[in-house]
């Protein structure tokens, strides 16, 4: 049978989040979030974490404001701000194990996703790096997504597919996926391929040179 886990990244927002979550609990579905801390600084952001984690899905750290790539990023303080800063406001939230899903260009992969300093900071703190394998672009075509998202997880045994609980990205088609998906046999899981994630609770045991900037790389 094949397998898929189903992601959605930059969020909590107030109005999408919820329905999001109406949705998944319908549906028998648990997921995996990963937040932004800039959406977690005011009690409703908070109080949506707490409700996904009440309701069975796994939250993970995305950053905390998802503006330049750590491996672009040139601030030293930028391990602080964006991963520890949103970290601690998680963690009071959302029990171990930690993790963090980098972000950068549209969903490609690369050497963008990290700075060394960050990937030094996620093996330290025992971190798990969570990539992924299919990125149908919902915040683009928030109608059309399904159909490549579908396609994805034809083609691979275990596709980590990647959405956003955002205005104007998966909400619109979400359901409809998800029926689809399970028309299809397709069956959602929440574990992790071990082809993405780098990082295992602290360990490298994948490419992590694949996804970090090398030193003295502009
Ligand atoms: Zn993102």
């Amino acid at each position: 049978m094949r397998r898929a886990t189903i992601t959605f990244d930059n969020g909590p927002d107030a109005v999408v989040t919820p329905a999001v979550l109406d949705i998944l609990r319908r549906k028998g579905v648990r997921a995996h979030f990963f937040v932004l801390g800039k959406h977690l600084v005011d009690r409703p952001g908070r109080d949506l974490v707490a409700r996904a984690v009440a309701e069975g899905h796994l939250v993970g750290n995305h950053s905390f404001t998802h503006e330049v790539p750590l491996g672009d990023d040139p601030r030293p303080d930028a391990v602080a701000s964006e991963i520890a800063a949103t970290e601690a406001l998680l963690a009071p939230l959302v029990p171990g194990p930690r993790r963090f899903r980098p972000f950068g260009g549209g969903g490609v992969l690369g050497p963008h996703l990290l700075s060394a300093g960050a990937a030094r900071h996620l093996v330290d703190n025992a971190y798990t790096c969570v990539l992924w394998t299919s990125v149908p672009r919902d915040w683009v075509d928030p109608a059309g997504w399904v159909a490549r998202a579908l396609e994805d997880c034809r083609a691979q045994p275990h596709a980590v597919v990647v959405l956003h609980d955002i205005p104007n990205a998966c909400l619109a088609g979400l359901e409809g996926f998800l029926d689809a998906a399970r028309a299809e046999e397709i069956d959602l899981v929440t574990d992790l391929p071990l082809a993405v994630t780098p990082i295992v609770d602290g360990e490298v045991v994948g490419d992590l040179d694949a996804v970090v900037a090398r030193a003295g790389r502009a």
